[in-house]
């Protein structure tokens, strides 16, 4: 069947990401392979979000004819904190819902190749209802583990369960299954528990449920990991299709959508290093440490005597200046590189690297399980609780650390666990046994490349509103 919304052929589909650099990162490397495939793809940022990413990028060339970077705003004022997920949520569904619409009717009316799908990530799904009241292909994209996305499909079996109350809050610290082989959860590690006060549980729930009412009117419903990692979730929830890991290095490309400037030096540096010797050290975009932590972890790595490598973003502690212990650069020398951004797919994939000490952030899990480098876990929230579970519990790759009586991890802990995850040769023999098992995901006949052809398929040959697919069925 032709796609009756498309006046050249070419299909076009709509990407929008949440706010996130965890989100844009993974989007924008399914907006690229959309276009290997020959789609035509406007990929949908925040004005603020917009800024940052066509610097990051296009000082290096351009994303190419069948991209176009576009902004919308996000109804928020410039200076108002967009960490803030209760406000940024409020804002971005009073005000992104018309702006987005004008866009899609804007483009519609002036481009030859007529937007006929929207794919949506979780965190905006709003803009699945967008695509709904324009009857085009509405698709949802989770960029965190299937198994946090089933949780969130599931909120009547944990209200039913006793694990939260019908306004999302926690009912209790236990860990419990969605079944007897998926991963052990936290009612207090969900997307919207492990925010703080009771209010805001309440409010955030508020937005899960949003989310779930877009899921069911979602079409797809797409998850950035596959079944070599998380295989009893894609079994009982069936309607959850792997992809993933979404990785640029997948197509022999390199990393983008950066909100900050990669500092490339750090790749010489690595050059210089013996083979399986560095620590990388890395904590996302959002983990924010206290002087006391940071101090600590600054020691831990002067003690362990090994060469490491080190992310410290900006604004990764609050301080400005005296961030370091006394004399540490000087002791430090050159057996220490810091960096305020690195290119972290690169480095991963680097021969010098021997482990990888993270905030276990979704994609940091994904890039690292597909280089075989083994895993310190450093969780703070959400799904990245899960994540240590999966790598300490599960895929046994990684070992975690625990808190002295002060809620600190000490500098003596951290150099312990790195040596002995270096020391034991298990952990590295595991993470290589499941790069290989995820990279056959992602070839040519691998699951997750096979779930990827099928749904570009459906973009370029379903109708715009979908009619013949099947509703979509959620949750236990
Ligand atoms: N990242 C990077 N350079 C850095 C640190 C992180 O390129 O120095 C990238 C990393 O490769 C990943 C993303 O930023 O793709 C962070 O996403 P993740 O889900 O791991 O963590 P979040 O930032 O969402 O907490």
């Amino acid at each position: 069947m032709e796609n009756q919304n498309n006046n050249t052929g070419i299909t076009h589909v709509l990407v929008i990401p949440y706010i996130a650099q965890g989100h844009v990162i993974p989007l924008l490397e399914l907006a690229q392979c959309l276009i290997v495939h020959g789609t035509k793809v406007t990929f949908v940022n925040t004005e603020v979000n917009h800024k940052l990413v066509t610097k990051t990028w296009l000082e290096r060339g351009s994303f190419g004819p069948l991209m176009h970077m576009v902004s919308i705003p996000d109804g928020m004022e410039p200076w108002e904190d967009r960490n803030d997920f209760v406000r940024s949520c409020e804002a971005m569904h009073q005000v992104m819902p018309g702006k987005l619409e004008e866009l899609i009717e804007t483009i519609n009316k002036t481009d030859d190749d007529k937007i006929s799908c929207v794919i949506a990530d979780a965190g905006m799904p709003w803009a699945i209802h967008v695509a709904e009241k324009l009857r085009i292909q509405r698709v949802m994209f989770w960029s965190a583990p299937a198994a946090a996305f089933s949780a969130l499909l599931s909120l009547q079996k944990l209200i039913n369960d006793g694990i939260i109350d019908n306004e999302g809050v926690p009912l209790h610290q236990n860990t419990f299954q969605l079944s007897p082989t998926m991963p052990s959860m936290r009612s207090t590690e969900f997307g919207w528990t492990c925010m703080g006060s009771v209010p805001t549980i309440k409010a955030l729930f508020q937005f899960a449920l949003i989310a779930v009412e877009a899921a069911k009117a979602a079409q797809w419903l797409l998850c950035n990991s596959t079944i070599a990692l998380e295989s009893a979730t894609f079994n009982l929830f069936p309607n959850l299709v792997a992809i993933g890991p979404l990785l640029a290095s997948n197509r022999l490309a390199k990393q983008a959508g950066h909100f900050w400037n990669e500092d490339m030096t750090c790749l010489e540096w690595l050059d210089q290093q013996p083979a399986c010797s560095v620590v990388y050290v890395a904590f996302g975009s959002f983990t924010i440490f206290n002087q006391t932590q940071f101090q600590e972890l600054a020691l831990g790595l002067e003690l362990t005597n090994r060469p490491f490598l080190w992310v410290v973003r900006p604004g990764l502690t609050k301080e400005t200046c005296d961030m370091y212990p006394d004399g540490y650069m000087d002791r430090i020398g050159t057996r220490g590189k810091i960096v305020s951004w690195a290119p972290q797919q690169a480095v991963l994939a680097h021969p010098s690297i021997a482990c990888f000490l993270s905030h276990c952030g979704w994609n940091s899990t994904l890039e690292g399980v597909s280089r075989g480098v083994p895993f310190l876990c450093w969780p703070y929230f959400a799904d990245q609780l899960l994540n240590r579970t999966y790598i300490c519990d599960v895929w046994m790759n990684g070992l975690g650390f625990e808190k002295d009586e002060n809620g600190v991890i000490g500098r003596h802990e951290i150099m312990g666990k790195i040596d002995q995850l270096i020391n034991n040769r298990e952990f590295k023999t595991r993470a290589l046994d499941l790069k290989e098992k995820v990279a056959d995901s992602i070839r040519e006949d691998g699951p997750s490349c096979k779930n990827f052809k099928r749904f570009v398929k459906w973009t370029q040959e379903k109708d715009g509103d979908g009619e013949n697919v099947t509703k979509i069925q959620l949750g236990l």
